[in-house]
């Protein structure tokens, strides 16, 4: 009997209407013959919520706390649906993360190590749909711990890989994963497929549709994966290994991906020794902070230079305070902060051999005025720094630029 994963996302689960919604689609999964996973997200601004209130109780909350609060909102839905499927006739019964999901590292962004299967195993063999929250685990030392935010799709694509499931797919506000953010930019185009290192660029640099944790699991485990209109029947797009048919003949560029959760941290007056660097990364990983763009040029040898790097914005001032308690360690003057940056990124596989390509970005950005803080590549990605309230305009201009938009009377539908 097949095995699959379906994944909702918050506005699929907003009230009891849309939960029905969800139900009816699992109901008919499991009468066509297959055993049935579902992973459920909190409503739509259920966990925003949360997060305001543990901010709200406490400036700097315990993170195992902040777990316990932010965890809640996909119990509530798992026990929903479980309850809807059951007066519609479906067998169906809830799991929590704790009983499934181990996860280490930090709190409020741990790691999916392992997924327990035998309970789950057991469900399904006895034809019960198994619902289960995503979002939380248990870490090593018995505690709820929560996956990041977005973090119901690496549930989602942990558990299929641990319960050995043909496919997992995710059901969501858009009907699949389109050239661009089509919130922003409305002729963006339906992607029919988009390779694994694609998207895990794609995720990585700012587009939600999937968390790119989650994009990398199913990457390893070889996992079809999915991503569907949880409203509207409609093909949704598949992340394959490699392209066929006429996503093969498409553009050099996949798509553009904007990011707003970014801000930039200055430090003048840098030292030109070995280590410098390193001690300026040091507290930040301490915290639990990843960097994502550095910059950094010594301009003459042993002269005094600038590093610029960007961190989540939700963790500047903690990254600020980590850096200003080592500031005589790392010897800097001056520490100079701004949230009001965002990241623009052109993604595709024609990078790796077209330099063209991020000469066009730059080109583009230029023509409309748009000045580029910092730049970072990668084999497919191009990434720039800018204000972020030229942001939309940026996205918008290279999606026209790199020939992506939908003709006009084809524009893709977003849900
Ligand atoms: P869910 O609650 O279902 O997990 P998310 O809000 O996390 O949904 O992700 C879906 C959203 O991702 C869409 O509403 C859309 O605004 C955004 N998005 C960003 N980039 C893309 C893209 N390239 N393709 C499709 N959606 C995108
Ligand atoms: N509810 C969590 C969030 O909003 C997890 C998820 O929906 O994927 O981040
Ligand atoms: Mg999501």
């Amino acid at each position: 009997m097949p095995r699959i994963v379906m994944k909702f996302g918050g506005t699929s689960m907003a009230g009891i209407e849309r939960i029905r919604n969800v139900a009816s689609r699992v109901r008919a999964e499991a009468e066509a013959g297959n055993q049935v996973l579902v992973v459920v997200s909190a409503m739509a601004g259920e966990t925003d919520r949360l997060v305001q209130l543990c901010r709200e109780a406490s400036a700097l909350s315990d993170p195992k706390e902040y777990d316990v609060v932010v965890a809640s909102g996909e119990q509530v839905t798992a026990g929903l649906l479980a309850m809807t499927l059951q007066g519609m006739g479906v067998a169906a019964r809830s799991f929590m993360g704790w009983q499934l999901v181990r996860a280490s590292a930090v709190h409020g962004n741990a790691r999916v190590d392992a997924v327990e299967s035998a309970l789950l195993d057991e469900a399904l063999n006895a034809g019960t749909v198994a619902v289960i929250p995503g979002f939380q685990g248990v870490s090593e030392d018995g505690r709820l711990a929560t996956l990041g935010r977005g973090g119901s799709d690496t549930s989602a694509v942990a558990i299929a890989a641990g319960v050995k499931a043909d496919r997992c797919d995710i059901y969501t506000d858009v009907d699949g994963v389109y050239t661009t953010d089509p919130r922003i930019v409305p002729r963006a185009r339906k992607l029919t497929q988009v390779t694994f290192e694609e998207m895990l660029e794609l995720a990585g640099v700012g587009a939600k549709v999937l968390q790119v944790r989650s994009v990398g699991l199913a990457m390893r485990a070889k996992l079809p994966l999915r991503v569907l209109s949880a409203f509207e029947d409609v093909p949704g797009t598949d992340i394959v290994a490699d392209l066929s048919g006429a996503e093969m003949e498409r553009n050099e560029i996949a798509g553009i991906a904007a990011d707003r959760n970014e801000a930039r941290i200055t430090l003048t007056g840098i030292a030109d020794r070995p280590g410098t660097v390193a001690t300026v990364m040091k507290p930040l990983a301490a915290a639990g902070i990843s960097v994502d763009m550095i910059v950094h040029a010594a301009t003459r040898a042993g002269e005094a230079s600038d590093l610029t790097f960007t961190v989540p914005r939700a963790a500047l001032a903690q990254a600020r305070s980590a850096i200003e308690q080592e500031q005589s360690a790392i010897g800097f003057s001056e520490i100079l902060c701004d949230d009001a940056v965002a990241k623009v990124s052109i993604v595709g596989v024609g990078i790796r051999s077209n330099p063209q390509l991020a000469s066009r970005m730059f080109d583009t950005l230029a023509e409309r005025g748009i000045n580029m803080l910092a730049v970072t590549t990668s084999e497919i990605k191009v990434s720039a720094l800018i204000a972020e309230d030229a942001l939309d305009v940026a996205v918008r201009v290279l999606h026209t630029a790199f020939g992506l938009d939908a003709p006009a009377n084809s524009q893709g539908q977003a849900a």
